[in-house]
C-alpha cells in the first residue's frame, strides 16, 4: 500500500490557507502549507485594511500578512516555497505535482490558492494601485467620501458596487465600453434614478493619471476613437474576478466557471479535499471569511481523518 508524505497538505498562504494551518498545526495534525510566493496572498498587496476585526485603528496589508504568518510560525505549521502544478484529487491517497517535478502526497488536501480581479493593463495602473485604483469597493468605498471616482465596467457587480459607492463619494461616473448595460435591468434602473450616477457610454480607459495619487483617467471613445480626460481622485476597475485554478483538476471537483463548489463544512464534491477563501464559489471575498472559512476547512479536514482510522 502506498504510504502518503502527510495527512494534510494546504495550498496557498492567504488568509484562508494561513488560518487552517493555524488550526490544523494546534491540532498536531501532520500538514505542510504550499505557498509559491509570499506568505499573505492578496493581502501583500493591499496597502490599507480597515475591516479586520482586531485592528481599531486599521492596519497595513503588509503588517496583517505578516501577523497571519507570525502566528502560524508559532505554532510551527511547516511551509514549503513552491509552485503546484498539477493534482490528482481522486483516490484515497491525494497527489500534488510541483512545478520542479517532485510529488507530494497527503490523505486530505485544503484547497486555498485564491483569485485575482481582472485589470485593465494600462499604463498609470499598477503604479497607482491602491492611491485611488482599487478592485474592492466593499474593501475601499469609505476611504472616497466626499471625493469624484469612476467605475470601469458595466456588469452586475459593477453597477451594483457603483450604487453602494455613491453613499460616499459625490459623484461616481460609470465608464462603460457599449452604450448600453449587461447588468439586470433591475440594477439597471436602481442606478438610472440615483442622480450621484453618471454614464460615461462608449468610453474605455486608456490610462490612469496622476503622480503620487490618482488624478484622472483618460479616455477613448469606442465609436470616434476620440481621446478625453476625466478629473477624479478615485478609479475602481470591477470587470470580474479570475480563480487561481490553473493547477486544479476541475473535472473532478464540482465548480462554477472554475469557482470550487463547497458544502457548509467546506467540503468539495471529492472525498477528502476541502477549499476554503476566494476560489469558492460564494458572494463576499473579504479577508475576515477566508479565515473564517480556512478554519471550518481544517475542522472538516480534521473530521474526514478520524474517519479514516
Ligand atoms: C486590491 C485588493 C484589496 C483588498 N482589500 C481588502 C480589504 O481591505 N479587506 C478585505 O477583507 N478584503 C480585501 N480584499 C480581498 C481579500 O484580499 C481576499 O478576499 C483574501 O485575500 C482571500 O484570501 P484567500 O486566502 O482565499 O486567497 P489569496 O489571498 O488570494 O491567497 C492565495 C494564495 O495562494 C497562492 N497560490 C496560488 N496558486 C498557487 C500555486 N499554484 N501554488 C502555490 N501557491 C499558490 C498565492 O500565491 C496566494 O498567496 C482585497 C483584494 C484586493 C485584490
Amino acid at each position: 500500500m502506498t504510504v502518503a508524505n502527510h495527512q494534510l497538505i494546504i495550498v496557498g498562504g492567504g488568509p484562508a490557507g494561513l488560518t487552517a494551518g493555524i488550526y490544523a498545526a494546534r491540532a498536531m495534525l501532520d500538514v505542510v502549507l504550499l505557498e509559491k510566493g509570499a506568505a499573505g496572498g492578496q493581502v501583500m498587496n493591499t496597502d490599507w485594511v480597515d475591516n479586520y476585526p482586531g485592528f481599531p485603528e486599521g492596519i497595513s496589508g503588509f503588517d496583517l500578512a505578516e501577523k497571519f504568518t507570525a502566528q502560524a510560525q508559532r505554532f510551527n505549521l511547516a511551509t514549503k516555497l513552491c509552485e503546484v502544478a498539477s493534482m490528482d484529487l481522486s483516490g484515497p491517497i491525494k497527489k500534488i505535482v510541483l512545478a520542479d517535478g517532485e510529488t507530494l502526497t497527503s490523505l486530505a488536501v485544503i484547497l486555498t490558492p485564491g483569485a485575482r480581479p481582472n485589470e485593465l493593463n494600462i499604463p498609470g495602473e499598477k503604479e497607482l494601485k491602491g492611491k485611488g485604483v482599487s478592485y474592492c469597493a466593499t474593501c475601499d468605498a469609505p476611504f472616497y467620501r466626499g471625493m469624484e471616482i469612476a467605475v470601469a465596467g458595466g456588469g452586475n457587480t459593477a453597477i451594483q458596487e457603483a450604487i453602494h459607492l455613491t453613499k460616499f463619494a459625490s459623484k461616481v461616473s460609470v465608464i462603460h465600453r457599449r452604450d448600453e448595460l449587461r447588468a439586470t435591468k433591475i440594477i439597471q434602473e436602481k442606478a438610472f434614478a440615483n442622480d450621484k450616477i453618471e454614464f460615461v457610454w462608449n468610453s474605455i480607459v486608456t490610462e490612469v493619471l496622476g503622480d503620487k495619487e490618482v488624478e484622472g483617467v483618460r479616455l477613448k471613445d469606442t465609436k470616434t476613437g476620440a481621446e478625453t480626460t476625466l478629473a477624479l481622485q478615485g478609479l475602481f476597475v470591477l470587470i470580474g474576478i479570475r480563480p487561481n485554478n490553473e493547477m486544479l483538476p476541475l473535472d473532478q471537483l464540482d465548480n462554477d466557471n472554475g469557482f470550487i463548489k463547497t458544502d457548509k463544512k467546506m467540503r468539495t464534491s471529492q472525498p477528502g479535499i476541502m477549499a476554503a477563501g476566494d476560489i469558492c464559489s460564494k458572494e463576499v471575498r473579504q479577508i475576515v471569511n477566508a479565515a473564517g472559512e480556512g478554519a471550518v476547512a481544517c475542522l472538516a479536514a480534521e473530521e474526514y481523518l478520524g474517519s479514516l482510522k
